[in-house]
């Protein structure tokens, strides 16, 4: 009996398939075998927030925004 491989898409080797023995989650130790997430609610809170660098383009300040240039256009009334 094999272990099933993983089969992620290298980017060496030729492009052919990892060929390394998957984990319970269907990859290897190298391609996101070991990792099951975050587990909590809290840890995906954190996760989120590492890896958020500014957030200009997040759907809150883009709303924000919007709502910001929707006022100001209203101030203006119709120049
Ligand atoms: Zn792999």
């Amino acid at each position: 009996m094999f272990a099933k491989k993983c089969g992620a898409k290298a980017r060496t080797n030729d492009h052919k398939p990892c060929r390394q023995p998957a984990m319970a989650n269907g990859r290897c130790r190298l391609h996101g075998g070991k990792s099951i997430g975050p587990k909590t609610e809290e840890g995906r809170k954190r996760m989120i927030q590492a890896n958020i660098k500014h957030g200009f383009y997040s759907a809150e300040s883009i709303a924000e925004r919007k709502h910001v240039r929707a006022i100001i256009k209203a101030a203006m009334g119709n120049v």
